[in-house]
């Protein structure tokens, strides 16, 4: 193929057709506003970021790393305040409230949940997800698939209200299951790989104003994974005592090899920490190794990282909509987290758009992903990642099972040349095979 030496290297030293390369820039010219809109969130959250930053003195020195016990690290103790304020927006200056817990002795998001959720429920109480089934990986946390240390095993049972065509509380519904016995209650704000609506900070808050009229005392925790400085605001912001996520997906900023966070209710935290080290040893331990850089840089670059990925769903969900696909979220929809859903329609087109993602990748590109058996899942599935980090989502990755309506997720993409290369390497991949009316590209 070669490199076009007069023109610099552009998508055509990809092998991308002209007529997919002018549809691009089609769609991306269409795009002024919502980019415009994407930049500005990520400035003022940036911003947010380098205050929280400024005020809690992060010096050379928090980056000496710590061993065994990990005791008086202080990196790691100042990054756990800059998470504390960034996503407490700064409601807290006595610091009596909100504290944080941002370790790499976390091993991912489901660890997190799973862990401020057994912290912070006893035997003989119940939780609540008022917006129906949480994430696959949840079912066995709460024992709704059967598993060894889930919460069931422990005597806490579990109780759940689907949302309405996947889209509305059932107030009605979440007042009847609201009882003595629900102690924390659940939300998901991100759809993750379900078919349900991903929700606003604004949605999650009213939810939580409705809770919490009933049942004022009942701790309410966020997944917080994929929605990470999506907005302007985070759930702590409108009620919620507790958030959750993962380090390699937004708030890693694609640095963090490894990780997850908590940040929310004091008492919560220092439940959450009882467990995750020992009961009376807490916070005050664990060696942060040679992290706590990595984990400040990349928070640091978060927001504009996130906004990378925000536009590559934004790019992906217009092209494949004026294509004929159904597309979610939609152009008319608020965002609140970085996936896209596509329907591909037919097996054919979900293999070549994967492969056209794997080959947009910075590593392993040359790698061409194949439909295979996952555990947990009735069909194949098939997963396109060229990541520096391995699972990691905040890096652009696209994955969907082989069954009607083959709905490839797509999420992440660390740069805005690497996102839309592997959206345009989608459709050039389509393109070749004719899974789409060719004659809508212009
Ligand atoms: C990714 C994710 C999780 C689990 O995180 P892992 O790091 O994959 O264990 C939980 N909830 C949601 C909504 C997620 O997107």
């Amino acid at each position: 193929m070669g490199i076009d030496e007069n023109n610099f290297l552009d998508y055509k030293s990809f092998g991308i057709d002209e007529n997919v390369i002018s549809f691009g820039k089609l769609v991306e010219g269409s795009l002024t506003e919502r980019f415009d809109a994407i930049e500005s969130i990520a400035e003022k959250n940036s911003l947010k970021v380098l205050y929280a930053m400024q005020k809690n003195r992060v010096s050379t020195e928090c980056f000496s790393m710590s061993t065994g016990y990990g005791y008086n690290d202080y990196g790691r103790d100042t990054l756990e305040k800059v998470y504390r304020d960034v996503f407490s927006e700064f409601q807290d200056p006595d610091k009596e409230k909100y504290d944080a817990l941002v370790r790499p002795q976390i091993t991912c998001g489901t660890h997190a949940l799973a862990l401020a959720l057994i912290s912070n429920l006893r035997p003989g109480d119940e939780l609540f997800s008022p917006v129906g089934q949480p994430y696959d990986t949840l079912l066995n946390v709460i024992g709704i698939n059967p598993s060894k240390g889930s919460l069931m095993e422990y005597g806490i049972s579990y109780s759940e209200s689907p949302l309405i065509d996947g889209r509305y509380f059932d107030f009605e519904d979440i007042k009847q299951k609201l009882n003595e016995k629900t102690a924390l209650v659940t939300i998901q704000r991100s759809r993750g790989y379900a078919a349900r609506k991903t929700l606003t900070v604004d949605e999650i808050g009213q939810l939580i104003s409705f809770i919490k009229g009933i049942k004022p005392d009942v701790k309410i925790m966020v997944d917080n994974c994929y929605g990470e400085f999506t907005e302007l605001h985070e759930p702590l912001f409108v009620g919620a005592d507790l958030l959750v996520g993962s380090l390699i997906k937004n708030p890693g900023g694609g640095l963090a090899p490894v990780g997850g966070y908590l940040v929310g209710r004091k008492d919560m935290i220092e439940n959450a920490a009882f467990r995750l080290t020992s009961p009376g040893l807490g916070k005050e331990v664990g060696a942060s190794l040679d992290m706590t850089r990595s984990f400040m840089q990349g928070f640091f670059l978060s927001p504009e990282i996130t906004k990378n990925a925000m536009k590559t769903a934004v790019f992906a969900g217009n092209c494949f909509s004026r294509l004929g696909f159904h597309v979610s979220p939609d152009d008319n929809e608020q965002r609140s987290d970085i996936i896209e859903s596509i329907d591909l329609k037919t097996r054919e087109a979900l293999i070549a758009f994967c492969e056209g993602i794997q080959a947009a990748a910075p590593v392993d590109s040359f790698v061409i992903p194949e439909p295979s058996y996952m555990p947990g899942y009735a069909d194949d599935v098939i997963m396109a990642a060229g990541a520096f980090v391995q699972g990691s989502s905040i890096e652009l990755s696209a994955d969907g099972p082989l069954r009607d309506p083959f709905r490839v997720f797509l999420q992440g993409g660390l740069t805005w040349p690497q996102g839309k290369l592997g959206v345009l390497m989608a459709l050039q991949k389509m393109y070749e095979r004719d899974l789409y009316d060719k004659s809508l590209l212009c």
